[in-house]
């Protein structure tokens, strides 16, 4: 496969807790979800993941994915397990159960670039043994909180021994490669955004400053 497209999803529907500051940008409704599903469906090249852990994972994603013959990549918070408006370990193991993959999204949503040594060590140690404990496999795959990385949070990851890292640089990625950026669901989302982030090629003058931002990125200290 040349290059694939990975999209994020975050909360789907009903809001039912207090979100965080900008989190209602990415929560979508049920219907524009159904649209992406429906575009993803039989298509090898886009992979779906999910970030933070909502419940909307388990009550409106999963029946319509399953539906779909679709599997998805979720990344869960280990520290918020159970909150109001969470999953909880029954729900991992409910997603699980419906073959799609489980993988970290840190311990409590923190800016990676921003930890002390404690905070390091529940991010990444503590959140893959608690994930892993639930699962009953290793987990070793994360996705960056808030997309925010810089050469530490890299090195940091590769001393978890993290096997993947999913960014929100955006656009399409080569399969395989350690570091996979992804494109996040908006709430104004519609069919030419669709179109554009799973067929579309960017303009020449958009990979090259995504490329100039990803390069920064991972050298920035
Ligand atoms: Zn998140």
């Amino acid at each position: 496969m040349h290059s694939v497209v990975n999209l994020t999803v975050h909360g789907i529907g009903p809001v039912d807790r207090e979100l965080d500051p900008d989190e209602d940008v990415f929560w979508v409704g049920v219907e524009q979800f159904e649209q992406v599903l429906d575009a993803a469906a039989g298509r090898r090249d886009v992979h779906i993941t999910f970030d933070d852990g909502n419940a909307s994972d388990v009550e409106i994603a999963l029946p319509r994915l399953v539906e779909r013959g679709l599997t998805a990549e979720f990344f869960v918070l280990a520290g918020r397990l159970g909150e109001p408006g969470r999953l909880d370990a029954d729900g991992v193991r409910e997603l699980m159960a419906s073959g799609m993959r489980i993988g970290s999204h840190g311990w409590a949503h923190r800016d990676w670039r921003k930890l002390s040594t404690e905070q390091v060590r529940q991010e990444t140690e503590d959140a893959h043994r608690v994930l892993g404990e639930i699962t009953g496999h290793p987990v070793s795959r994360v996705a960056i909180p808030f997309g925010s990385y810089d050469a530490g949070v890299l090195g940091m990851l590769r001393r978890a021994k993290v096997t993947c890292a999913y960014t929100c640089d955006g656009g399409r990625a080569r399969p395989g490669t350690w570091l996979q950026p992804r494109d996040s669901l908006r709430h104004d989302l519609d069919a030419a955004w669709i179109a554009r982030v799973m067929d579309g090629t960017p303009s020449l003058p958009l990979r090259a400053r995504r490329i100039a931002a990803r390069t920064f990125k991972r050298l920035r200290r």
